[in-house]
């Protein structure tokens, strides 16, 4: 009996698995070379030939449009990664491929999919206690957040900038939007410029957009400002322009110039009027009305795109106007000085100070597009972490120590549980050894040698990651070494990516309509 169309496709029992698994597994493959400091970038080139150079677990799964529903699931994983901590994308994303393999193991020894199910979750719990012991002992303090956004950034494409020295700009500014309720994350924001000429990060007091005075004559820079922001034309109405006026006489055309004149004028008169000395509008400005504004020493910025606008109106607290009549000066914003500057082709707007400091701008100036917008990825990375590591002021060892830990223990409590779930329990364990293997090959030790030299060290000193400095690996204290990542960004790998993995291995009948 057939209850389903013809056209569409079922796969079942092991040939669904083993299909889904694959998939899993193809997609982690695809970012394994990526992990850690000495990863290596990938070129993403999409059909209409615009490229992207990244390293970002993350955003290279998000470009690879990936179409096949089980290889999606793990695109999810590392998506939700970046989504509630920033950053541990590719780690997150491997472990859920290698959780795969190992089941895919564990069903060809007839172990059933419900008790490898259970045995990672058990696995799961016990990872997470492991996190839990190897937290740091000592406060979070600004040295710690460095190392935290420094670790993240380590090996990333940051142009001629070292991650040393951004990862210093970086903790400056979340600790500037720290508060008493938690960390403002949403109040840092990044802004790149493009230019060869100089390497330098600046931390701007507030916000910068990409906009130039309507008018050259007018200030470049206005302090003490009172700002009005606007959503409305300050000119004749393009509509106006399009009517029709049936003029026959050179008295009535003059008419027709000095209402549109005077209309202009009252435009100018009006913003001028008010007592604003810097408006921001959304929409034209009449050259004429620019040009008179520029005589009262009024700076002004028009065509400013909607989200600037609510970018400027949060930053100094002006309340957007619609309407020039309504304007009055409890609508005014404020900020310390405004000002216009020009960087080769393009012109910024920098507001800083006053009520616009609530937010700062990470402002980072150098190298080319690809350079600039890994450059952003990686600083919205650090910031991410470093928030993340002040906010719960948990962090532990990385360069692979976390997890040589947490295998550890999985496979010492192993011992203890009964039954064919033991052999999932323990497969965990091998599936969390993926991250310092692939930090060995990736730094081009011998996977198997680097495990087992990090395992003894780990049973005799306690924390052993193999770090990376310059061109030397060692195997050492992470701590010691100024390598830590938040436990958060631990925690929800080990989460994210053993949900995914358990609902995959869990399905075995894929039905696909046509
Ligand atoms: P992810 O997308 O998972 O964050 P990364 O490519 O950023 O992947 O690599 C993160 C891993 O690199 C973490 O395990 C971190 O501890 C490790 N790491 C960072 N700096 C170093 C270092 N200097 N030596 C060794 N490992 C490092
Ligand atoms: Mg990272």
């Amino acid at each position: 009996m057939f209850i389903m169309s013809e056209d569409s496709q079922r796969t079942q029992g092991r040939d669904a698995q083993s299909s889904n698994i694959m998939a899993g597994k193809a997609v982690a493959e695809a970012v394994r070379t990526t992990l850690g400091p000495r990863g290596m970038d990938k070129m993403l080139v999409d059909s209409g030939g615009e490229v992207v150079i990244t390293n970002d677990g993350a955003t290279i799964l998000n470009e690879m449009d990936i179409e096949h529903p089980a290889a999606q699931m793990i695109v999810e994983v590392s998506e939700s990664q970046e989504e509630e901590v920033g950053d541990g994308t590719t780690t997150a994303a491997v472990i859920a491929g290698n959780l795969l393999g190992e089941a895919e193991d564990l069903i060809e020894q007839d172990v059933h999919a419900t008790t490898i199910v259970e045995g990672y979750h058990e696995a799961s719990e016990i990872a997470l206690e492991a996190i839990a012991e190897q937290v740091n002992e000592a406060d979070v303090d600004d040295d710690i957040l460095k190392q935290v956004g420094e670790s993240s950034m380590t090996g990333k494409g940051t142009g001629g900038l070292t991650a040393e020295s951004l990862a210093e700009t970086v903790v400056e500014a979340i600790r500037h939007v720290e508060t008493d309720d938690g960390v403002a994350r949403d109040n840092v924001a990044v802004h790149t410029q493009i230019g060869a000429s100089s390497n330098a990060t600046e931390l701007v007091p507030g916000i910068v957009i990409d906009e130039e005075p309507a008018h050259s004559s007018m200030p470049r820079e206005v302090e003490d400002a009172s700002i009005a922001v606007l959503d409305v034309e300050l000119g004749v109405r393009t509509g106006d322009i399009d009517a029709e006026y049936a003029i026959d006489s050179i008295d009535q055309l003059n008419t027709a110039i000095d209402a549109e004149e005077s209309e202009v004028r009252g435009y100018a008169e009006a913003v001028a009027e008010s007592g604003a000395d810097v408006v921001f509008t959304t929409e034209d400005v009449d050259d004429r009305v620019s040009s008179y504004l520029a005589g009262e020493g009024i700076l002004v910025f028009e065509n400013i795109g909607n989200s600037d606008a609510r970018d400027i109106v949060s930053a100094t607290g002006a309340r957007r106007v619609g309407a020039l009549e309504d304007l009055e000066e409890a609508d005014f914003g404020a900020a310390d000085r405004i000002r216009a500057e020009n960087y080769g082709d393009d012109d910024l707007a920098f507001v800083e100070g006053g009520a616009a400091a609530e937010t700062v701008t990470v402002f980072v100036r150098g190298g080319t597009e690809h350079v600039v917008d890994e450059l952003e990825r990686a600083i919205g990375d650090a910031l991410d972490v470093v928030a993340t590591a002040l906010a719960s002021g948990e962090v532990v060892p990385g360069a692979g120590a976390t997890e040589i830990a947490i295998a550890d223990k999985i496979r010492e409590e192993a011992a203890g549980i009964e039954g064919r779930k033991q052999l999932a329990v323990t497969a965990f364990a091998d599936a969390i050894d993926i991250v310092p293997r692939t930090l060995a090959a990736n730094t081009g030790q011998d996977p198997i040698d680097a495990l087992v030299d990090l395992r003894a060290a780990h049973e005799s000193e306690g924390r052993a990651g193999l770090i990376t400095t310059g061109e030397d690996v060692t195997i050492d204290d992470p701590f010691e070494h100024g390598v830590v990542d938040p436990a958060d960004v631990k925690r929800e790998a080990i989460e994210s990516a053993t949900e995914a993995a358990t609902m995959i291995v869990r399905i075995d009948d894929i039905i696909a309509a046509e």
